[in-house]
């Protein structure tokens, strides 16, 4: 099937254009962005224009950040395209409800991915939490953001989340495994006194559950889930990719299929099936982080 990637920036290059090119189901037919483009592929620069040249692309796949996002998703269903959303899903939960409903009013697809869902442990951390009572569990999400985003000065303007850009990668794992939906109860949010969301975050949910997400920490990064249950402990290392229950490694590091082409494998099922899968879940616990959270202003940070 045809797609387009449109937003070809870091995450398009690294993950999306591999992933596409490796799959049996996908063929890269069209680029739309205003700077990037693929070597060998027809490039557009303006979506509108994109859309009337080429209707023989039935899907489109939007790796851009999530502020500008919902623009061209609305554009894209508007035009019967089936639609991809990197992730976090939108910068709001009511924008990405709107895309749901006109996704479903248009019989097209609308799939909101969660990469860290695919990561190798997570499916069989999932099976060995399933029926044991959780007695506390924390994760430990603490990343370089120049590493990660050079550059990218949006994830510190209002709608780019912040550390809960990564942040959301350990909740959507976190709201997969568990056995049973937890809520927020607490948030302290540090915020550099130049920047207009959290670099840190330390978070409190129901049932015995804690998070600390932070942005500076060079060097090693620490991507852990820990769960302590009625039966043993889990731990969730390498942001989902290693397995370790009791401390004896469970699942390894090397993954079957990479976490962006099971990405594309399941919007071809989803196609396929003429369904849409729009999980919401970990962008509720980041809203409800802005509404319970205490501020903490900090030193100024520049990437
Ligand atoms: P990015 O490189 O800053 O942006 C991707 C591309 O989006 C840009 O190159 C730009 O392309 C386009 N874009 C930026 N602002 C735009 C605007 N206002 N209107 C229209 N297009 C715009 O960001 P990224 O790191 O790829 O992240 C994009 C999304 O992927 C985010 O939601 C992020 O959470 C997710 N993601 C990122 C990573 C990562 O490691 N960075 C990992 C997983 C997921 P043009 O200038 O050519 O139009």
């Amino acid at each position: 099937m045809k797609i387009a990637l449109v937003g070809i920036g870091k995450i398009a290059v690294d993950q999306h254009v591999p992933a596409i090119a490796a799959s049996p189901d996908w063929e890269l037919a069209a680029t739309v962005s205003r700077k990037g483009s693929v070597e060998g592929v027809e490039a557009f620069t303006d979506f509108a224009a994109f859309l009337t040249a080429r209707p023989d692309v039935p899907v489109v796949s939007l790796c851009m950040p999530p502020v500008p996002r919902y623009a061209y998703a609305e554009a894209a269903l508007k035009a019967g395209r089936h639609v991809m959303l990197e992730k976090p899903p939108g910068a709001t939960l009511a924008e990405v409800h709107a895309l749901t409903a006109l996704a479903a009013a248009k019989g097209l697809t609308l799939y909101a991915t969660w990469h860290s869902r695919m990561a190798y442990a997570v499916a069989p951390a999932k099976a060995w939490l399933k029926g044991k009572r959780i007695v506390k569990a924390h994760i430990t999400w603490r990343e370089d953001v120049r590493r990660w985003h050079p550059g990218q000065d949006w994830v510190f303007e209002p709608g780019g989340m912040g550390v809960f850009d990564p942040g959301i990668n350990a909740l959507s794992i976190l709201t997969e495994i568990l056995p049973a939906a937890v809520h927020l109860t607490g948030a302290e949010l540090t915020y550099p006194e130049n920047c207009q969301t959290p670099i840190a975050a330390d978070l409190t949910f129901s049932g015995n559950v804690t998070a600390d997400f932070d942005w500076r920490q060079t060097g090693p990064q620490t991507w852990d889930i820990d769960v302590a249950t009625d039966k043993g402990t889990l731990a969730l290392r390498m942001g989902g990719n290693r397995l370790e229950i009791d401390g004896a490694l469970m699942a390894g590091e090397n993954s079957i299929m990479g976490e962006y082409p099971a990405l594309y494998a399941a919007m071809a099922k989803l196609v396929a099936a003429g369904r849409s899968d729009v999980d919401l879940a970990p962008a509720v616990h980041v809203a409800d982080a802005y509404a319970l959270g205490r501020r903490v202003i900090v030193e100024a940070f520049h990437l």
